[in-house]
């Protein structure tokens, strides 16, 4: 079946005795025996519940998984997957991360005794240099937020296997339907699916999918132990997203070519960071290891007048946090998602004061634009 189709259908074990198309939502905490040492398959909703599963195992097809594993948020699925670590322990981290991994590698990971640095994950020369006798793994975010750098997962990948280091992938940008981390080498994937999965800017959630069984299993002690597992409505909401997930992705990717092309002839915008635009330092990378671009762009105003102008003066889209939706958002890296990491890793990476960062939605892209126009040149 083809990657619409799985969307759609792609939960083998859904099972609906009443015939019922959408998988109800379970709300139960607990699950009664049929005798003594037997159980229906459902014990405890921390543990297992019908519609959590229903979500795992449409993302676990689409990412061509071992198994997939639902959190109450994105961050709550990398807290958990730090899990796989012990104190002493390294690993390497892209260094133009989301802010909020950002944060928990540089503050309760490290008080908790894991290593890690950062390095520009897109050098594959750099990213073999800081690997030291303890590391353990390599966390790529590609492209990368909110520069959109490109990272060579394959090659990364091959490394990883000789030194036997866990490859992950934070895959929240691309998902699935453009981008299969798991097929060309990574070890886990990680989502907020907050983002494109759920795709409605209406429920925080996360995902890791596994790549091996030895993985799953890990990650599942881990999960029932320290118990942030994706509640029944909320893997409802996220299953019903990713039914649409194909169309949303190719209609937000559509609309974002077409503003960062009209971005491009703006007077009073510097820089356009799109990886779709074929000047785009990741553009080959990205043609040779997924089939989309995505629907992210990065750009850099005049000043920080002009920025600030954009923020309060846009109309249809909003100025927010977060991405992925079908209502286009509008943020400001520096101060918001980004504040945390230190001001000259945030100068060195470009994240300055003049950039801003947009999550194209579903409107007409006609609109977008209107709008985008008017709070620039208006
Ligand atoms: C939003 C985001 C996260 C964190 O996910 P939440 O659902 O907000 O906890 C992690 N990685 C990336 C790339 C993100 O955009």
């Amino acid at each position: 079946m083809e990657f619409e189709t799985l969307c759609v259908h792609g939960d083998e074990k859904a099972y609906e005795p009443t015939g019922a198309l959408s998988m109800p939502i379970y709300q139960s905490a607990t699950f009664s025996h049929p005798g003594l040492g037997v159980s229906s398959g459902y014990d405890y909703s921390r543990l297992q519940n019908p519609t959590r599963e229903h979500a795992e195992n449409l993302l676990c097809k689409l990412e061509g998984g071992v198994d997939a594993l639902a959190f109450s948020s994105g961050m709550a699925a990398i807290a958990a997957l730090m899990e796989l670590f012990s104190p002493g322990e390294h690993f390497i981290f892209s260094d133009d991360i989301y802010g909020g991994s950002y944060r928990l590698f540089s503050s309760i990971n490290r008080k908790n005794g894991l290593k890690s640095n950062s390095v520009n994950t897109s050098d594959f020369e750099a990213v073999a240099a800081a690997i030291r006798p303890n590391t353990k793994a390599i966390f790529v975010e590609t492209p990368t937020n909110p520069m959109m750098q490109v990272s060579d997962i394959a090659r990364i990948a091959t490394l990883c296997k000789q030194k036997g280091l866990l490859l992950i992938v934070d895959n929240t940008f691309l998902t699935p339907y453009f981008q299969r981390p798991l097929e060309i080498g990574a070890s886990i994937v990680v989502h907020s699916a907050t983002k494109y999965l759920g795709g409605h800017n209406d429920t925080l959630a996360g995902f890791l999918v596994a790549g091996s069984a030895e993985l799953s299993e890990k990650l599942r002690f881990i999960f029932k132990t320290t118990g942030a597992g994706l509640a029944p409505f909320d893997s409802w909401l996220i299953a019903r997203g990713i039914k649409t997930l194909a169309v949303r992705m190719d209609r937000q990717q559509e609309s974002a070519l077409r503003l960062a092309g009209w971005m491009r002839g703006q007077r009073k915008i510097r820089a356009v960071h799109y990886v779709g635009l074929p000047e785009h330092p990741g553009y080959a990378i990205s043609k040779k290891q997924a089939s989309g671009f995505g629907a992210m762009i990065s750009f850099e105003l005049d000043s920080q007048e002009s920025a600030k102008r954009v923020l309060e003066s846009v109309r249809l889209i909003r100025f927010a946090e977060s991405l992925g939706g079908v209502e286009s958002l509008v943020t400001y890296p520096y101060l918001q998602t980004h504040a945390d990491i230190p001001v000259e890793t945030r100068k060195a990476k470009g994240i300055g004061d003049t950039l801003l960062r947009l999550s194209v939605g579903l409107e007409s892209a006609n609109d977008l634009i209107t709008d985008l126009d008017a709070a620039l040149n208006g």
